[in-house]
């Protein structure tokens, strides 16, 4: 379905490249400004929002530190500064730092957590008094089948990303009554940067896993959560939806 974000403002973290510049063009494409946030790769962030700009979106491309509060809430007044409102907000950025947990380092530890589940916090507490104020807003955070199921030497990241899934679930009973919804999308094995550096026999493993016998594409999680941030599902709220081609089941 095309325009169902038409006249809203998104914001996505980590969306210079992979999934979060994958869920910026699809907010874009049904409609959505959007205001794309991101660290190292924020100037790959200005050349997607200049992309969007030639669509007739209004972008803004911020440089932000998701695990800095007070960079979050910068990166939220500048968004709406900007765009003029905001209406969603996909909490994307992450970062794995794999090893097995007894050679695991306390920097490796504290880096995964401190973006994947600090810097999902940071943003969702930012925007809270925008949503709340306005009665109305969407969040989408990005969890992962592996923070569900738990995976060999990923202990940091599975912790983050269970952590997303027990934190989108507490901001969904604190921000319902004002008109919130939070969501969760926890993708599979999907073909980005960071799974290319990952050995074949583990993409391989996650190819056979899957029920669709393949790996997933990064516009395949984008349409999921455009779906969330559209009022089509605006009795959903909650809720964690898997986008994994079966590989969890
Ligand atoms: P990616 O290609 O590595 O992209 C992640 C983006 O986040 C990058 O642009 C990165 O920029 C940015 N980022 C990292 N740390 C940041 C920080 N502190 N502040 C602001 N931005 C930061 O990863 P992806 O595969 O698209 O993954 C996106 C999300 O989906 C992550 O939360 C990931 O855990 C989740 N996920 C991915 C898969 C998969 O198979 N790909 C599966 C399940 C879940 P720099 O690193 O250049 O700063």
């Amino acid at each position: 379905m095309k325009d169902d974000l038409a006249g809203q403002a998104t914001l996505v973290t980590g969306a210079g490249r992979g999934i979060g510049a994958a869920i910026a063009r699809e907010v874009a494409r049904q409609g959505s400004d959007v205001a794309l946030v991101d660290l190292g790769s924020y100037d790959e962030a200005a050349v997607v929002a200049a992309e969007l700009r030639a669509l007739g979106r209004r972008t803004v491309a911020i440089r932000a530190d998701v695990s800095d509060f007070v960079a979050a809430e910068g990166a939220v007044q500048e968004a709406v500064g900007a765009l003029g409102r905001l209406d969603g907000l996909v909490c994307n950025a992450g970062i794995t730092r794999d090893g097995v947990s007894w050679k695991l380092t306390e920097a490796a530890w504290d880096a995964v957590l401190d973006v994947n589940l600090k810097g999902c916090f940071a943003f969702c507490r930012a925007a809270a008094p925008v949503f709340r104020a306005q009665k109305r807003g969407r969040i989408v955070t990005i969890a992962s089948i592996n923070g569900m199921r738990g995976k060999f030497g990923q202990s940091n990241y599975a912790a983050s990303k269970a952590g997303v899934i027990g934190l989108t679930k507490a901001l969904a009973r604190e921000l319902g009554p004002s008109g919130v919804n939070v969501n969760c999308v926890a993708p599979g094995f999907i073909r980005t940067e960071m799974t290319a550096k990952l050995p074949a026999e583990v993409v391989q493993r996650a190819v056979e896993e899957s029920a669709l016998g393949r790996l997933g594409e990064t516009d395949e999680v984008a349409a999921v959560v455009s779906f969330l941030l559209s009022d089509r599902a605006r009795y959903v709220t909650g809720e964690i939806i898997k986008v994994d081609g079966g590989q969890y089941i």
